[in-house]
This record gives C-alpha cells, structure tokens and sequence, in this order.
C-alpha cells in the first residue's frame, strides 16, 4: 500500500489570467496526483487547478472521430491524421494559443509557416485593438510592480478586475500596500469609468458613467479640458461638463497615475482609435504628471503569444503565410472575418474555444470542415472535433514560460503529473509539425 503524502508546492503562478499571481501553494495528494487545496488563489484560479483533476469532461487519451462518435486511439494514429487533415487543407486555420506556453507558441508558428496556413490567438477577439493602437502612436507603460510601489492614482476604464483579475487589486492596484504608498487603499485614490455600475465601479472613490460606445468622445473631452478648452455643451457623452473638470482636476494633481482598460474600451465603437486617444491622453498627462497605461489581459498568456508571434514574424496576430512569406492584415486575415467569408478549410484549435465566443455564423463555418483540439477538457469547441489531442494543462502539469499583463516573463511551475496519456503542447506541436514535414517530403 502507498503511503498518503500530501505534497505542498509553493511560489507557484497561476495560469489562468494575465495577472500570472506568483505566491500559490498548492497540496497535491502523491499517491492520486490530485490537487487537493490551493491557497492564495482568487476563487476562478483555485477553481483551474481543481479542473486538472481527472474527471469525466478531462480527455485523457487521443481521440478520434469514427462512425460519428469520439473514440479512444493511439497517438500515433492521432497525430497521422491530423497530419494528414493539415496537409491535404489548401487554407489551414490555427488558432487560440493564448492559454499556452511561449516555447508551443512558437511551435506553432513554425507549423503555420510549413503549411501555408492562417496564424492567429485569441488577441483577434480580446485586445487587437490595443495592439494597432500601440503600432500607431507607441505606449507609456511600466510594470504592476512600478504601480504597486507608486501609483496615487488608479483608473479603471471599460475593465471589472473584482470579476476578471480578482487579485489584481489586492496585489497591485488597490489595496495592496507598497513601497512608497505604505497606507495601501488609503494612499490611492481610484476612478471607474464604466457604462456599467460594475462592483469595481462600487468600491472606486468616483464613478464616470458614460453612455455605452460613446468612450471616444468621453476621451477627447477630457484631453480638450485638458488643454484648457471650454466645453460649450452640458454633457459629453452622458458625463456633466462639471464632472469631467473635477476628472481633469483629479488626474492633473496626480504624483504618479495608471490607467488600466479593458474591452470595454477595445471592443467599443471606436475600437483602436478608443486606445489611440487614450493614449494619447496619457501623453499629454505627462505634461503635467506622471502618468501610464497598461491593458488588462485576459487569458493568462496573450501576452506572450503576441510576443512570440511578433519576434518570429513582425506580426502580433492575425498573420497569413499562404504565399510563403508573413503578412498581417486584422479584419481579412483575423479568425472571426475568415470564417464569416468561408474562407478555410480545416481547423488546429489550440488552447482555446471558440465556439463559446465567437459569432454563431463563424461557428457554423468552424464545423464544416476537419477540425483538430489540441485541449484538456469537453468544451463547446472540443466535443465538435474530428480529432482531440489531450495536453498536459502548463503551469499546472508541465513548465514553460508565460508573460505578464505588462510582458514581464515568469517561468510557470509544475505541481502534479498529468492524467493518462497527455503530452505538453509543445511535444504535441513538435510531433505534429514532424509528421507534416514528412508528408510533404521536406
Ligand atoms: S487573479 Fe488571475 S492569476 Fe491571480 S489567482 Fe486569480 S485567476 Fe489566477
């Protein structure tokens, strides 16, 4: 009989949002390989590690579509079909990457490459605005650490952290205490502005309502009061001219001020021109004060596939290699657009599911044609594919490397064993990747 041990891993870094908190402790039963507590985790990243455990909707083994139903099959069997499935597409689509670690990211790139397919994440969907934005008019960023240390004054535009980062404000942002803001809370002075009353709008010193899509004009508003311009009419966009002045005020008398934003700004009306003028913004701030921006990232490693993809391309997201060579074009070349035009015809989905989030049309265009998950768990996307290759989930199972919301990079830890017969990402990618190159004879 094995003797129960429970193993305690600690400074672990939770792989599920872009804040990649670094101070989890995790218990893991050695003679299951379960998880069976973690501490200091917010409820969503406490809730991933339990998920690692094995379960019905976890996939264990290499699955592949026969007579209509997922069946159990080898992994070589797996990986010759998806191969073969990749070769034989004249318009291959990968996509997802954003919850994965930088050296599969990157192996996907070289597969993307030798096919001649479509290379996008999920940046498509979430933050490509910021990013055309950032292209266009650069970016006045720093690190959370800096704003834990520093920052007196704290905005949140189109973002929930309480919701979506829930330790970002404990951690960096708003209570936590630092090392020139020793009162924490109280030596911060923190601003929503939200057309929603969100429960970060609720716990903010002041709350600027703007009326939905109108975020552009709200911006321009407050850089042309900025400047010292008398706004003529009573409220811009939902927000009383008199407010907007006590804003300016605000940010003016700053020492050292963020914003943090969200896709209640990228995916609004004015998408990248939200964030260019944002930008902007913090720009003519500096005039007066210190002051920076940083975008709030959702899935834990975005960052880093917009990295990876950059340094091996130029291009963030979004990137066809169908004439042998990179070129970037959001809009022609992004997941949602090609699969609204029907303009695939297969699919590798990595680490992603779009299925649950992207429109219902490109769904429809997604599971006309071979599609192959390379995924942990059941999931809308995953119970529609051809062929599933279970990975070993990283950060959790396997090692790798992840970057921060503000590119930091942070080397992820393994705590447990994977369930049966998964394999990292990477060593997926590389498999596949091989057996393609020796299809087509290169
Ligand atoms: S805030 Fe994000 S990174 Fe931190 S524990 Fe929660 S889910 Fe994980």
């Amino acid at each position: 009989m094995v003797e129960r041990k429970i193993k305690t891993v600690y400074d672990v870094i939770c792989p599920f949002c872009g804040t990649l908190c670094d101070d989890l402790e995790v218990d893991v039963d050695n003679t299951t390989e379960k998880v069976v507590e973690v501490r200091n985790a917010c409820q969503i990243g406490t809730a991933k590690y339990f998920s690692s455990n094995p379960s019905e909707h976890r996939y264990e083994k290499p699955m592949i579509r026969k007579d209509g139903e997922l069946q159990e099959t080898t992994w070589d069997e797996a990986i010759d079909k998806a191969a073969d499935i990749l070769v034989k597409s004249k318009r291959p689509l990968l996509y997802g990457f954003s919850s994965t670690e930088c050296e599969a990211q990157g192996k996907g790139v070289e597969l993307a490459e030798t096919l001649g397919g479509i290379l996008d994440n999920t940046a498509s969907v979430c933050h490509g605005p910021t990013l055309l934005a950032e292209q266009d008019v650069g970016v006045p960023s720093s690190t959370l650490g800096e704003y834990k240390n520093r920052a007196d004054t704290v905005v949140f535009w189109g973002c929930n952290p309480v919701h979506a980062h829930p330790r970002h404000l404990g951690r960096y942002s708003e209570y936590v205490r630092g090392y020139f803001k020793k009162d924490g809370r109280n030596d911060r002075f923190v601003i929503v502005v939200d057309p929603r009353n969100t429960h970060t709008a609720q716990i903010a010193d002041l709350f600027v309502q703007v009326n939905p899509n109108e975020d552009y004009e709200l911006m321009n508003a407050i850089r042309a009061t900025l400047r010292g311009v008398e706004i003529e009419e009573e409220e811009v966009s939902g927000v009383p001219v008199e407010k907007i002045k006590q804003l300016v005020d605000i940010l003016k008398k700053a020492r050292y001020g963020v914003i943090f934003f969200g896709m209640g700004l990228t995916q609004t009306l004015a998408h990248h021109r939200n964030i260019d003028t944002a930008i902007c913004l913090i720009r003519e701030l500096n005039d007066h004060t210190k002051f920076l921006i940083t975008p709030m990232r959702g899935h834990y490693n975005v960052t880093g596939a917009n990295q990876v993809f950059s340094w091996n391309t130029g291009y963030a997201y979004s990137i066809d290699f169908s004439r042998g060579y990179p070129r970037y074009n959001p809009g022609e070349f992004s997941s949602v657009d090609l699969l609204m035009r029907d303009e695939i015809d297969s699919s590798l989905i990595v680490a992603s599911d779009p299925a649950s989030n992207f429109p219902a049309d490109s769904v429809k265009t997604l599971f006309k044609y071979p599609l192959i998950a390379i995924e942990p768990h059941e999931t809308p996307t995953s119970v529609f594919a051809d062929i599933v290759l279970p990975p070993q989930m990283a950060g959790i199972e396997c090692v790798g490397t992840a970057y921060r919301m503000d590119s930091v990079p942070l080397r992820l830890r393994k705590v447990k064993d994977a369930p049966g017969d998964c394999l990292s990402d990477l060593e997926i990618l590389e498999r596949l990747l091989e057996k393609v190159k020796e299809k087509i004879g290169e």
